[in-house]
């Protein structure tokens, strides 16, 4: 794996001698936008046409970067409403423009109601050798809650295909903490998970994010979310019964199943970018992209996304530089989020400084309380810490750094 620039940058972040990057693919499209989403996707599929064309030329513009690719991502919005042939070609280009290894993990991200059994296949054999499916929820009600489009039998369906189709790494996205969601009614939804089988598993708490209609449902006073210790008992839930079931807890909301001598080769190579600041290319409207202490991100609009590349102009909204107060930062946070924590050791070769010594008083204070996991290299958070990621990493990143 070699990095075409080979540049190792000041703070040992965004790009190192030998590190890949993930390349990211925003589709902006969905069916109809879900009740707790704030991704940016819009609903006239009738711009598809533009927008792929728009999207090629942006790889173009683009392919200049110096990096090279182990991973690829098509997230959006809900890229399987694009045609099979569409995601072929879309694959084909980005193979053609940038650097990417063979051995790449290239996932796509799937809504069961929109894949049938000849897709799925066309999706394997341009490449394609993840699949991510955003079953949410078995049940009905909670489903019809969600605003989701599919029921849970296409979930099962689009499951059995991808199988047939060759698809040996699938992960399936779940949420819980729905509105006077039961113990028992989250626990069914995690047996039928586990019971198929899948190598990946993302378990998300349902969050209120400001703009949404569940936001406003809320606000309005029509809705509520479950208490904050409701929200803890059922994430425990969640850790127990996957663990017991041979899941590997690797990411606050992340679990891989665990080979039969213990491995776990089904973490996400791509999302681990994201938390271990390694570098990554987003295209397409509001995708992020951080590389050499950079961060910029696309313009959030399908038309001004388009009308800028049609005007040979880069769809960029806005760049800013990191400071190394800002990496310590993200470093911090994203590092928590990780049941490996942070590594102490690659933070004092970043950083230049020594964590336990810059973050003496918050370490101590939250390993007396049990929300910290100390050893000589690591710091990371107990499943007790876990539950209070954003508390704890305020706490650290709001003092003055001593290093
Ligand atoms: S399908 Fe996915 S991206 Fe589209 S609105 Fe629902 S959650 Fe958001």
């Amino acid at each position: 794996m070699v990095s075409k620039s080979n540049r190792t940058s000041k703070y040992g972040v965004g790009r190192k001698r030998g590190q890949c990057g993930g390349l990211y693919i925003h589709i902006p499209f969905c069916v109809k936008k879900c009740i707790y989403c704030d991704f940016y996707s819009i609903v006239n599929l009738s711009r598809i046409p533009r927008f792929l064309d728009a999207l090629e030329r942006e790889i173009g513009m683009r392919r200049s970067l110096q990096l090279t690719f182990d991973s690829v991502y098509i997230g959006g919005g809900t890229p399987s409403v694009l045609d099979a042939g569409d995601i072929g070609r879309l694959v084909e280009t980005a193979w053609k423009q940038f650097d990417i290894l063979p051995d790449s993990e290239i996932t796509l991200e799937a809504n069961p109601g929109t894949l049938c059994a000849e897709d799925l296949k066309a999706y394997r054999q341009c490449g394609i050798n993840r699949l991510n499916i955003g079953v949410q929820s078995f049940h009905r009600e909670n489903l019809g809650f969600l605003g989701r489009i599919h029921s849970g039998r296409q979930a099962l369906e689009a499951i059995q295909w991808a199988r047939q189709a060759g698809f040996d790494n699938i992960g399936l996205d779940l949420i819980y903490g729905l509105p006077g969601q039961t113990r028992a009614n989250w626990l069914a939804d995690l047996q039928r998970a586990v019971d198929l089988a899948p190598e990946h598993l993302s378990c998300y708490m349902l969050t209120r994010e400001s703009g949404t209609p569940l936001d406003r449902e809320i606000k309005a006073g029509h809705l509520k979310l479950p208490a904050d210790s409701t929200m803890r008992a059922l994430f425990d839930i969640t850790i127990d019964f996957l663990k017991r079931h041979g899941f590997f807890h690797y990411e606050i909301s992340n679990f891989a199943r665990l080979t039969e001598d213990g491995h776990s080769p089904w973490i996400s190579r791509h999302n681990k970018k994201y938390w271990t600041l390694a570098p990554y290319l987003g295209l397409g409207p509001s995708a992020h992209s951080f590389i050499d202490f950079q961060r910029w991100w696309n313009h959030r609009s399908v038309q001004k996304y388009v009308q800028q590349i049609e005007t040979g102009r880069l769809p960029t909204a806005q760049k800013e530089k990191l400071t190394k107060e800002q990496l310590i930062m993200e470093a911090i946070y994203l590092g928590f989020r990780t049941a490996a924590g942070i590594n102490t050791t690659t933070f004092e070769d970043r950083f230049g400084m020594n964590f336990f010594s810059a973050f003496k008083e918050p370490v101590a204070g939250f390993e007396k309380d049990g929300f910290l996991a100390i050893t000589e290299t690591r710091c990371a958070l107990t499943r007790k810490g876990m539950a209070y990621l954003d508390s704890i990493s305020a706490a650290f990143t709001s003092q003055d750094f001593n290093g």
